[in-house]
């Protein structure tokens, strides 16, 4: 098997590129080791497009997210994927928490965005009638969006433009020769593939694939952590994606509160630790830990109105072991390009990211 340029992973980012490199007349291989798209952290998110508010500004995460939020909100419109610009709320609870708001505000209008603005009072009982709160800060262009139909559509203009989709096809090495890559690709019918670009958008398999190539070479640390999400079993007429106050870069263990398009409520992510890759399991006790955090701004709901939903596992880097880094874009050998980190806002910014992609290929070729 041939193909000029190969993609090794179809999670929201491979699929996007996809799209992009076969709409620019590409001819593209789509490998994925699982027997369909977007089975790993693709599908285990919060589903939430991202205004950006509190990323560094000189950032990847915050330039293609700014760029990404823009394309994917005109993109659902015009193919019909379900979505809604529901706004978020950043809640202060107590008259203390209210200066937590007011940094948060700084971030986001050093970062562009417009129309943020701090909320009080009966105007904030008028927009979201639900929460217990003195104050929210709101971010008008946040949102949600149906990440299975992105991907199911994304794959199907890829297909329209004669991308080849290889479900079951996990690439296990790489060798360059003779000026190409020669892929092993495992599983029950292992095979090789000649190629002359590869885009490694393997999620949390990325580096552990880079190292295998290029052992020479050091790679951020991966630091996987898995976030658990808890489900309202009522229907509660939530109308924004709720996140208590924060102080923008500084990580805190805290509960947000994300409305689903059929009108019920997902609690978390929370932070935890994982024994290996595949970890998903939820502990029950999650609903009992988890409860109070929710019952600050919503206590309205019980115990009995949660149920344990899904996890998905970060496929997050740190640079020297301390601080999350940014999107890790580059070409680690000429015709090898690897994304690594691609931790949210990846959803948001998936089509950016694309097209930033793209764009390195015109300047590498
Ligand atoms: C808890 C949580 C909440 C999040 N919330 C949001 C949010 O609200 N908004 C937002 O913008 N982002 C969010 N994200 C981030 C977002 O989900 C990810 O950034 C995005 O899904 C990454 O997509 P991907 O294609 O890079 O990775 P993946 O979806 O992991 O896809 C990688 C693919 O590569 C395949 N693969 C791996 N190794 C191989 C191999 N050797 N050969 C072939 N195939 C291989 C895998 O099977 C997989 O299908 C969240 C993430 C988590 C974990």
């Amino acid at each position: 098997m041939e193909a000029d340029y190969t993609i090794i992973g179809a999670g929201v980012v491979g699929l996007a590129i996809a799209r992009e490199l076969t709409a620019a007349g590409k001819n593209v291989v789509l490998l994925e080791k699982n027997s369909k798209h977007g089975m790993e952290t693709s599908s285990r998110n919060t589903e939430c497009i991202h205004a950006g508010v509190y990323y560094q500004s000189d950032t990847l995460k915050a330039q293609l997210c700014s760029k990404g939020r823009g394309m994917l909100y005109q993109y659902c419109l015009k193919n019909n994927i379900p979505h809604k610009r529901t706004g978020k709320l950043f809640l202060a609870v107590t008259e203390e928490e209210v200066s937590k708001l007011e940094e948060t505000q700084k971030v986001a209008i050093k970062n562009g965005l417009s129309g943020i603005e701090i909320i009080k009072g009966s105007a904030l009982k008028e927009i979201e009638p639900e929460v217990n709160a003195v104050a929210g800060l709101l971010s008008p262009d946040s949102g949600i969006v149906d990440s299975h139909q992105l991907m199911e559509n994304l794959l199907k203009e890829g297909l329209e433009k004669d991308l080849v989709f290889a479900p079951n096809c996990p690439v296990e090495s790489a060798e360059f020769k003779n000026g190409k890559w020669l892929l092993s690709i495992g599983g029950s019918n292992p095979t090789t593939l000649e190629t002359n670009y590869v885009i490694n958008s393997a999620g949390l398999y990325a580096i552990e694939l880079a190292s295998k190539v290029f052992p020479e070479h050091s790679f951020p640390k991966l630091s996987p952590t898995k976030g658990c999400y808890l489900r309202s079993k009522k229907k509660l007429d939530l109308k924004h994606i709720i996140y208590p106050a924060m102080i923008p870069g500084v990580i805190t263990e805290r509960v947000d509160a994300t409305p689903d398009l059929a009108g019920y409520i997902r609690f978390g992510p929370n932070s935890e630790s994982i024994e290996n890759l595949e970890d998903y399991k939820i502990r029950e006790e999650l609903i009992q830990e988890m409860l109070p955090a929710i019952q600050r701004y919503l206590p309205q709901i019980t115990k009995e109105d949660l149920s344990i939903d899904m996890a998905g596992i970060r496929p997050r880097i740190y640079a020297a072991g301390e601080t999350p880094v940014d999107f890790y874009i580059k070409w680690d050998q000429e015709n090898w390009l690897n994304l690594i980190g691609m931790e949210s806002p990846a959803l948001t910014s998936c089509l950016a990211i694309a097209e930033h992609v793209k764009e390195m290929i015109s300047a590498n070729s």
